[in-house]
C-alpha cells in the first residue's frame, strides 16, 4: 500500500511534520536513523546509572511558547514543564550577579535607577504580547502584527553590542545582554544578534525558561505517543540514505540539513538549486559536557542558586571575543560557558541528594581540542570548589554530537549559521524555502524557517506545504 509521507528524521520538527500530516488524515511513517527517537531531545544516562542526562536541547521555552505545539495535547501523553525559581543568572568576578527573574519589575529593579528604567521601557511592551510576538517570530516571515513586528524589528536588527550599549550603561546589564545574544552562535557586533538577545529576554518573562520533568525525552515522547494517536508510525535504527531506496508514498518530509540532502537525493537535484545548497553555510560548533554532582554548584553569587541557566563569560568584552574565535574558527582560552543546573526544578533526573548539570561553549566547526579544562576553569571561575562536588564527567566533542545526531553536522547546533543573512534564507532563498525541485519531497528540519529551536515549526510548516501541494 502506498502511504500518503514518509517523514526522514524524528527531531522535534519531523515529528511535529507527521502529526501534522496525520491530524489531516493522512497515513505517515517516520524514519530514524538512530536507535532511539528525539534527535536534539533525547536524554541518555550519560555519566553513571540514575543520571538523566539531556544530550542536546535542555531549556524548553521556544516548545511552550510554540503557536503550533501549544496546541497538542501532549500533558495527556505524560508532559510536564517546570520551572526554576528563575529564567537565568550572570554571575561577575567580584561575588555579584544579575539574575533575570520572571517578573519585568523586579529585574528592572535590580538593575539601578537609570538601567532599570531602560530595561523597562525596552523589554515590558513586547513581554506584554509575547504570544502575539512568538506567533510573528515563528511564523512565516512578514504577515502577523505588523505594528508589532515593525517595533520589534527596528531594535532586533542591531548588532547585541550595540543594543548593550546604547541602551545600558552598566557593564554588568551590558554582559547580561551579550550573554543571552550568545545563544545565537554569531558574533556579537553582527546585525540582528539584539534580536537573540530580545526574544529569548522577553520569553524568560513570558514563559520562563524551562525544562521538561524527567527530561527532554519526554517531549519526544509525548509527540510520538500523541502521533501513534493518531495512527502514525515510527520505525527506528532505519538510516536513510537514498530517496530511491523509499518505501513508496506521496510525499517525503526530511528532518536533515542541506549537506545530507544533498547525498541523499544524489541526481535527483542538480543545477542551480544543487549549486544553492552546496553554499549553504553552517556555523561554530559546540563542546558538550554533562557532569554527575554530589551537590549543587557552589556559586560564589548565592542567588546564582536560583536560576535554571547560567551564562559565564564575564563581561560584554570578553564574550564578544570568545564568540567571534569560534566564528573565526579560532580557540578561545576563556570560552562563554552556556550552563544549565535542572536539580533547581527537577529532582527525578538525579538520585536523591545528588544533582546532574549541562554546559557547552562554542568552538570553531568541527574542532577537535579537548574543552574539560576551559569549561571546568570557567565555573569554577564563579563557583570555587565546584571540581570536589564532581561524582563523574562526559564530554562531547563535535564529532561524537555528528556521530550520534547526523543533523549536528562539524557540531553545528543550528542547522546552519544564524546570521542575518541566513536567517530568512534558509536552505535557500525562496517564496517557498520547504519545497526542493523534487517532486513531493520538502526540507523540515531547522535548516527552514523559522531555524533553531524546540519548537516543532519548521516541521509544521513543511508539512502545511505539503498538505497544500497534495489537496491540488
Ligand atoms: C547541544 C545542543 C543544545 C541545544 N539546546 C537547546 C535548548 O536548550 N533549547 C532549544 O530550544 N534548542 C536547543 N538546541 C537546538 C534544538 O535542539 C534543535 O534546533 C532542534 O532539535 C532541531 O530539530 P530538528 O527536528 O530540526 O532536528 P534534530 O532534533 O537534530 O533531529 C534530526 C533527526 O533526524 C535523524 N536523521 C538524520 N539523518 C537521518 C537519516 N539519513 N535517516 C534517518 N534519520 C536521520 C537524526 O538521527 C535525528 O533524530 C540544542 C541543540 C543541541 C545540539
Amino acid at each position: 500500500m502506498t502511504l500518503d509521507a514518509i517523514v526522514i528524521g524524528s527531531g522535534p520538527n519531523g515529528l511535529a511534520a507527521a502529526i501534522a500530516l496525520a491530524q489531516a488524515g493522512r497515513s505517515v511513517r517516520v524514519l530514524e536513523a538512530e536507535a532511539t527517537i528525539g534527535g536534539a531531545t533525547r536524554s541518555l544516562e550519560l555519566t553513571q546509572p540514575g543520571f538523566i542526562h539531556d544530550v542536546c536541547s535542555t531549556v524548553h521555552a521556544l516548545a511552550v511558547l510554540s503557536p503550533y505545539l501549544k496546541t497538542l495535547p501532549l500533558a495527556a501523553h505524560g508532559l510536564e514543564y517546570v520551572h526554576p525559581p528563575a529564567p537565568f543568572a550572570h554571575p561577575f568576578d567580584d561575588g555579584s550577579a544579575i539574575v533575570v527573574e520572571r517578573s519585568v519589575d523586579a529585574t528592572a529593579d535590580s538593575l539601578g535607577a537609570a538601567d532599570g528604567r531602560a530595561y523597562r521601557q525596552l523589554i515590558a511592551p513586547f513581554a506584554a504580547r509575547a504570544a502575539d510576538l512568538m506567533e510573528a517570530l515563528l511564523g512565516p516571515v512578514g504577515v502577523r502584527h505588523p505594528l508589532l513586528m515593525a517595533r520589534f524589528g527596528v531594535r532586533a536588527i542591531r548588532s547585541a553590542s550595540a543594543l548593550a550599549h546604547g541602551r545600558f550603561r552598566d557593564e554588568r546589564t551590558r554582559a547580561m545582554i551579550a550573554g543571552a545574544a550568545a545563544h545565537s552562535m554569531v558574533p556579537l557586533e553582527y546585525a540582528a544578534t539584539a534580536g537573540y538577545a530580545l526574544g529569548l529576554i522577553v520569553a524568560a518573562h513570558a514563559a520562563g525558561w524551562p525544562l521538561a520533568r524527567g527530561g527532554s525525552q519526554q517531549l519526544a515522547n509525548a509527540l510520538a505517543a500523541h502521533l501513534r494517536s493518531l495512527g502514525g508510525e515510527i520505525v527506528t535504527g532505519m538510516r536513510v540514505d537514498s530517496l530511491d531506496r523509499l518505501p513508496a508514498s506521496r510525499v517525503v518530509l526530511c528532518d536533515i540539513t542541506p549537506r545530507q540532502f544533498l547525498r541523499i537525493a544524489g541526481a535527483r537535484v542538480s543545477g542551480r538549486y544543487a549549486r544553492r545548497l552546496a553554499r549553504y553555510r553552517y556555523g561554530p560548533g559546540v563542546f558538550k559536557m554533562d557532569w554527575a554532582l554530589s551537590s549543587p554548584v557552589p556559586w560564589r553569587a548565592r542567588e546564582c542558586a536560583r536560576a535554571g541557566t547560567l551564562h559565564l563569560g564575564g563581561s560584554l568584552a570578553e564574550i564578544a571575543d570568545g564568540e567571534r574565535a569560534a566564528w573565526e574558527g579560532r580557540m578561545h582560552d576563556k570560552p562563554y560557558v552556556l550552563l544549565v543546573q535542572p536539580g533547581v526544578c527537577d529532582p527525578s533526573r538525579a538520585p536523591a541528594g545528588t544533582h546532574t548539570l549541562w554546559a557547552y561553549c562554542h568552538v570553531p566547526h568541527g574542532s577537535t581540542r579537548d574543552m574539560t579544562t576551559r569549561i571546568e576553569d570557567q565555573i569554577e571561575r564563579y563557583a570555587p570548589g565546584f571540581r570536589e562536588c564532581v561524582i563523574a564527567r562526559h564530554a562531547m566533542p563535535p564529532a561524537e554530537m555528528e556521530r550520534r545526531n547526523a543533523n549536528l553536522v562539524g557540531g553545528d547546533i543550528s542547522g546552519g549559521a544564524s546570521d542575518l543573512a541566513q536567517m530568512f534564507t534558509r536552505p535557500v532563498f525562496s517564496l517557498s524555502p520547504y519545497a526542493t525541485p523534487v517532486d513531493g519531497v520538502y526540507l523540515c528540519s531547522s535548516s527552514t524557517p523559522p531555524g533553531i529551536g524546540v519548537h516543532g515549526m519548521c516541521g509544521y510548516f513543511a508539512a502545511r506545504a505539503a498538505l497544500e501541494a497534495m489537496g491540488r
